[in-house]
């Protein structure tokens, strides 16, 4: 892998600009990051994939080093990606296609058991309350605040056993309702939540699905979420640090029992949140010696 990555690196420094993608083959629901160096006749605009157009911006620790991130849904087919990075060249509005390689992840299948009112609610009040709950989550993932609060590598939300990962399909009562879209986190019911990284708190809300539920906006599209809490430490509109207490774990919500559930949404799409925060930790919030 390294030798291609080099290989890569050295072929490209034939063109006008410098560009690194970190991870070239992935599954559906992950992200993928592409680094690019600074050139002083280049500026990077922005990649589109899939009609859907995604921000280059400035790395947060690297000086001159500009990174994107670009998400693929659960539901992404197997495909041949192709990214067309916007760039400016003395003045001039140019095209370059990347491309890289999506392919079925291996999630598993697991069923579970819940209070049938919240499978298939039928109550139009309900279904009216989802619809909202939904309709405000995804206006606030959708918007991506041009600065980032990031400045060092994630954290877990807490240090516990992950009793479910993100992506295993998942039957409800007996029929096949989605994908796990988050990590579940093992916590009794009163077991502190701590904030991924500094952030900006988004939302903090009892929702009919997630039940207590904060999201954290990190600036540049990345939000983190904490749900079935019992408990909120932390305000709309509040600037958070990594590592502060967000509140308690409960088990508010559609749950079998007390836990965390912990996911994350770039540019409204939600992806494996361990994957992402590796991914940020390893290449984008590295500590350097
Ligand atoms: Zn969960």
């Amino acid at each position: 892998m390294r030798i291609i990555l080099l290989f890569l690196w050295s072929s490209v420094a034939l063109l006008a600009f410098n560009f690194e993608i970190i991870n070239q083959e992935l599954a559906n629901g992950k992200s993928s990051l592409i680094k690019f160096k600074y050139e002083p006749s280049v500026e990077y605009k922005s990649i589109q994939v899939d009609g859907k157009k995604y921000q280059i911006f400035p790395s947060p620790r690297e000086k001159g080093s500009f990174y994107a991130l670009i998400p693929f849904s659960y539901y992404d087919k197997p495909a041949t990606k192709t990214l067309e990075l916007y760039y400016k060249e003395n003045d001039t509005l140019k095209q370059k296609l990347l491309f890289l390689r999506l392919v079925r992840g291996k999630y598993a299948k697991e069923t579970i058991h819940v209070d049938p009112s919240k499978v298939n609610p039928k109550s139009p009040k309900v279904k009216k309350r989802i619809a909202k709950e939904y309709s405000e989550a995804m206006r606030i993932y959708k918007s991506v605040t041009p600065k980032s609060y990031l400045r060092e590598p994630f954290i877990l939300p807490m240090q516990s056993k992950i009793t479910s990962e993100f992506g295993k399909a998942r039957v409800y009562n007996g029929s096949l309702k989605g994908y796990h879209s988050g990590t579940d986190f093992r916590a009794k019911t009163g077991t502190p939540i701590i904030a991924a990284n500094d952030g900006k708190v988004a939302l903090v809300k009892n929702r009919f699905y997630s039940g207590g539920t904060v999201i954290l906006d990190h600036g540049e599209g990345i939000y983190t979420c904490y749900f079935h809490m019992s408990k909120f430490d932390v305000q709309e509109g509040q600037v958070v640090t990594k590592g502060q207490k967000l509140g308690l774990s409960g088990q508010s919500g559609r749950v079998t029992g007390p836990h965390l559930h912990f996911s994350a949404r770039i540019a409204g799409v939600q992806v494996d949140p361990l994957q992402l925060i590796s991914l940020l930790n390893n290449n984008l919030l590295k500590v350097q010696n």
